[in-house]
Order: C-alpha cells, then structure tokens, then sequence
C-alpha cells in the first residue's frame, strides 16, 4: 500500500475544529490510534522544533516525522488525541485500519491454536463454530476487549488455557 501522510495540518485544517469529536469513540479506540503512533520509526528530521498547532498551547512537539504501517506523522501527533481531545476522519480510518489488522492476527493466533491442539479436539470445533459466528466487533475484542463475560471470550481463552498459550 502506498504511504498516507495524516496529522499534516494547515490553515485550513486547524486541530481545535476538531476538538470534542472524540466523544463519538471510545478511550479505548482512542489509545489504541495514540499508542500505534508512538510505535512508530522516525522517517525525517528537521531543524528547528515544531510547536503545537493548537491555539493557547506551545508545546513543542518535535521535529521529525514518522512512520508506521503505511501511515506518515508528525512525531507526536498523539499530543493533540491525548491532551485536545482532537478526532478527525483520518484518525478514524487509522482505526478502522488497525482493527482490520487486529482481527487478521486474531484469526492467525486461532489457526496455530487449533495447529497445537489438533484439529480433532472437540473443544478446537466449538471454537471455530463460535468465532465464525461472532460479530467483527467480537472478533476484534476476542482478544483484549472489555466484554470480559462474554461466552465467546470466555471460550476462547478456556482454549487458551488448555493449549497453553499466552496470546
Ligand atoms: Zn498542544
């Protein structure tokens, strides 16, 4: 995929027009754009420190840019997730990114769950035939979601346990 530059803001896309529309996720989705942005690998230095592009605020937040995924970034654009509360389309297309990804290596961790403990397992079916079942947003919070006293979560890490493996 080809790089996507996101974060870049001008005159014209200011960061306080976007302030407060990060009510419409959850803090969760929200650490989870703020955390893959940090993980990132410096692609670009500049001189001279950029500050940020908030009014009211001069915090300086670096001069590099950054790159993870096929995402390019200010370094420390999660400042404005973090500390504004600033949500734009963009970083709702990160997420919808990094959950499509999740449940690619959700569906991976399954596959060498069922390799270990063998495809006959009884246990190893009722897995399957419950995951294929569940919703995306099930499958996405198999793993780590909040939805602790779900039966599917529940199952899931029965097998875990019985397989003895730490996802
Ligand atoms: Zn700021």
């Amino acid at each position: 995929m080809k790089p996507k530059t996101v974060m870049f803001w001008s005159p014209e896309f200011k960061p306080s027009d976007y302030v407060g529309q990060a009510n419409e996720v959850s803090d969760e989705d929200r650490k989870l754009v703020a955390r893959f942005f940090k993980k990132g690998k410096v692609t670009a230095r500049y001189k001279g420190m950029a500050t940020c592009r908030y009014e009211g605020c001069s915090r300086l937040i670096g001069s590099t840019d950054m790159m993870n995924g096929h995402y390019i970034y200010p370094a420390k654009c999660w400042h404005y997730i973090e500390e504004h509360d600033v949500w734009t389309d963009e970083l709702a297309e990160v997420l919808s990114y990094l959950k499509e990804e999740w449940q690619m290596k959700t569906a991976y961790r399954i596959k060498a769950l069922f390799n270990k403990i063998g495809e006959h397992s009884k246990e190893a079916e009722e897995m399957l035939k419950l995951y294929e079942a569940m919703s995306i947003e099930e499958k996405g919070n198999a793993f780590g979601g909040d939805d602790s006293n779900s039966d599917v979560q529940m199952t899931l890490y029965r097998i875990i346990d019985a397989a003895d493996l730490i996802p």
